[in-house]
């Protein structure tokens, strides 16, 4: 007898090649095998008359064979099966390549069903390679809408569908994790049918009402985990970090520029939060050059006052380094006097420490120090803001008295990486998350479940719109003119290709030889290179000429794509654009413009489908990057946009037609968690979420 849980080693006469194959699809058990669902279906619903078969439509049919033979084609090397096959209305002919032993498993008076797509041939119709089955009140594989499941090529669709046909029975004993009440009050499939209906459906109703179940459960999930964790960190201890309006007046008053009014509210939500006693968990969102860190620098400005670590995360050493700097800048005149007594930090008295830390760099202030002397320091609760990298995430790096701290460029970070950081001490640092991907409203509860959002809308006066153009093959040699201007009267350009190294095949540019191509159509201009794989002080070699303006174009990957600040560069070239998505298309575009200098992004593609043209057109029109989102949205769908890497979460079934289901999700998961936050009476959500949270020591 099978059960739910007996493995597929034990289903009859299965064969150790299909054993192989399932387990590829991470299928094990009979429970694996009827939660594995299709992802589309054949219409072969409809059951026609011989007489009535029209060519080019998807049927079934309901015939007895008449002859049957098979034979070998020299001509075209292949086994051929014939057939000609009636009903009451009329006769026709079908043929099968290649299934040799097909002609053994049908015979002369069998009565099956055929489904396919009937097709002219020699003046008459014929069925070509139809799906046949033996007819049965119970067809699997005609006369039905045929499930289709993404397998390996080593399993036949019919084998599989024969395996679910098999133990279907079993999903009655499948016990469903979402609570009855859930499943009533949203007037959701219970399991069982879901998995009838998804398999086996008898209409297209069946099919919506068992995926509308499949994408709420996933949205419940993480819902579930999003609120789950947010409860919790509610109950943890953070460091209330006061609000020291003088201390932060003459900061702002400091600038060589007047906060944009969206600056304010988001540093103004922020240093609320900082007072707080349980830890802030916030994302501060805008537009590439929005003024963001700024924002996070003045949080980090009151939490150190209090003699506390910050940590400010950046993905790369590039922009790490550049962080590094600004901070330098702006906070190097920390008001040292108006330090709260009591609260004087024993090292560093009277300066506000920063340092960086990353691969390559170990300093404090632009002191160079041996990496285990910082590290040391930092255990000894040294004072400070941390800048840099993932280097800061190693275990060797324990930090003593860590307040606050920012992630820029979040989902560049994992989930487990952010945990690392703010759960090793007694006292939960305070997270602010910083992000230039901007999300469509309907998903935000969907992508940042756990977060509170401070946007920043406007970017800072003065600021001129990018004229963006798409550019055709031909039109190339008018860009390098105007390129050849803009340098000539002082300007700097960015170039990005798709590639290192050339690759043939796939014809898209690479940085190594667009380089080459331009130092010979750019003879007088110094050219430079970056990419991925160079050294570190290469990278950084290559940064500073660009910087200090020796370097008049700089060839790069997409390495550039985040957060690097050239205020002098004001032309982006893309190569190969149509191989980027539009968000980070447009924070390419977000590398120019930075200054006074009208700006200019040049998006080169050589692909002329519909599709591209359609996507890089909404690039070209639009300089609103959450109108860009939406565009994203609808033309790559949820998964692409915002798969696992975004969310943290993997989402099969829920797409972005379902967002009218995230608010109503949301609420149940926090009716559930008010009443019983540690899911004591719901082992099984328990189970479901286990690994999506966070987990405090
Ligand atoms: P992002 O949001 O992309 O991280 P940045 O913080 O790097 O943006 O800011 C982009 C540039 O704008 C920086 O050179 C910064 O000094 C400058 N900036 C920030 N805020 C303002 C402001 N209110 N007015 C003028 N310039 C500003
Ligand atoms: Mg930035």
């Amino acid at each position: 007898m099978l059960t739910l849980t007996s493995p597929i080693e034990e289903f009859p006469k299965i064969q150790k090649p299909l054993i192989a194959a399932l387990k590829k699809l991470k299928i094990f058990s009979a429970r694996d095998l009827l939660l594995y669902f299709p992802y589309r279906y054949l219409d072969f619903s409809k059951v026609v008359e011989v007489k009535n078969i029209r060519a080019e439509k998807n049927i079934s049919l309901k015939v007895t064979i008449k002859s049957i033979s098979s034979r070998f084609s020299f001509r075209s090397r292949m086994s051929l099966a014939e057939a000609v096959v009636s009903d009451e209305t009329g006769s026709l002919k079908v043929i099968w390549f290649n299934q040799p032993y097909l002609a053994k498993s049908l015979q002369k008076g069998d009565e099956i069903f055929l489904a396919g797509m009937p097709e002219y041939y020699n003046a008459g119709l014929q069925l070509t390679n139809p799906i046949y089955e033996k007819v049965s009140s119970f067809p699997v594989h005609t006369a039905r809408l045929v499930p289709m499941y993404h397998l390996t090529q080593k399993i036949y669709p019919k084998t599989f569908r024969n395996l679910v046909a098999a133990i279907l029975a079993l999903k009655d004993d499948i016990i469903d994790a979402l609570p009855e009440n859930v499943l009533r009050d949203q007037n959701l499939l219970k399991l069982k049918t879901t998995i009838q209906y998804s398999h086996f459906p008898e209409s297209l109703e069946q099919v919506e009402m068992a995926k509308k179940r499949l994408a709420f459960e996933e949205i419940f999930y993480n819902q579930l985990a999003a609120q789950s964790y947010k409860l919790k960190l509610a109950q943890k201890q953070a460091f209330p970090i006061n609000f020291r309006q003088e201390l932060i007046k003459n900061f702002v008053q400091s600038l060589p520029f007047k906060l944009t009014p969206d600056q304010k509210k988001a540093a103004w939500e922020i240093l609320q939060d900082l007072e707080k006693p349980a830890p802030m968990n916030r994302l501060l969102e805008g537009d590439v050059g929005s003024g963001k860190t700024l924002v996070a620098l003045i949080a980090a400005l009151q939490t150190m006052q209090l003699g506390l670590q910050v940590v400010f995360l950046a993905p790369t050493e590039i922009l790490a380094k550049q962080h590094f700097e600004t901070a330098r800048k702006y906070l190097k005149d920390p008001h040292p006097s108006r330090r709260p007594t009591g609260h004087l930090p024993p090292e560093g008295e009277g300066k506000t420490r920063v340092c960086l830390l990353t691969n390559n760099y170990s300093t404090i202030d632009d002191q160079p120090v041996p990496k285990p002397k910082l590290q040391n320091l930092i255990s000894d609760g040294m004072p400070g803001l941390f800048i840099g990298t993932h280097a800061l995430l190693q275990k060797k790096v324990k930090f003593k008295n860590l307040a606050l701290v920012i992630i820029d460029e979040q989902h560049r970070f994992g989930v487990l990486q952010r945990a690392a950081l703010i759960t090793n001490q007694k006292k939960v640092p305070h997270l602010l998350s910083l992000s230039a991907t901007p999300i469509p409203r309907s998903l935000q509860l969907a992508v940042y479940g756990e977060l509170d959002i401070s946007q920043i809308k406007t970017k800072p006066l003065g600021r001129k719109s990018i004229a963006t153009k798409l550019v055709e093959n031909k039109n190339r040699p008018l860009a390098y003119e105007f390129i050849k201007k803009q340098v000539l009267s002082g300007r700097q350009i960015f170039v990005i290709t798709p590639l290192i190294e050339e690759s043939d095949k796939l014809g898209v540019k690479s940085v190594k030889t667009e380089s080459e191509n331009l130092k010979k159509i750019f003879p007088g201009f110094n050219i430079g290179l970056l990419h991925g794989r160079l050294k570190p002080m290469e990278k950084e070699k290559t940064m500073a000429g660009f910087l200090s303006n020796q370097t008049n174009i700089l060839v790069s990957t997409s390495v550039v794509e985040v957060g690097v600040d050239v205020p002098n560069a004001s032309v982006m070239l893309i190569e190969g654009a149509e191989r980027f998505g539009l968000a980070q298309l447009h924070q390419f575009r977000g590398r120019v413009g930075r200054a006074e200098h009208q700006s200019y992004c040049f998006a080169f593609t050589d692909k002329e489908d519909g599709e591209t043209k359609k996507r890089l057109d909404g690039f070209s029109k639009t300089e609103d990057g959450f109108r860009l989102s939406e565009i994203d949205l609808k033309l790559r769908g949820f998964g692409e946009v915002y798969g696992q890497e975004q969310s943290g979460w993997n989402s099969k079934y829920f797409d972005e037609n379902y967002t009218q289901l995230i608010p109503a999700a949301r609420e149940e998961a926090l009716r559930i968690l008010q009443d019983d936050i540690k899911l004591a009476k719901y082992p099984l959500l328990k189970e479901k979420i286990k690994d999506k949270v966070i987990h405090f020591e």
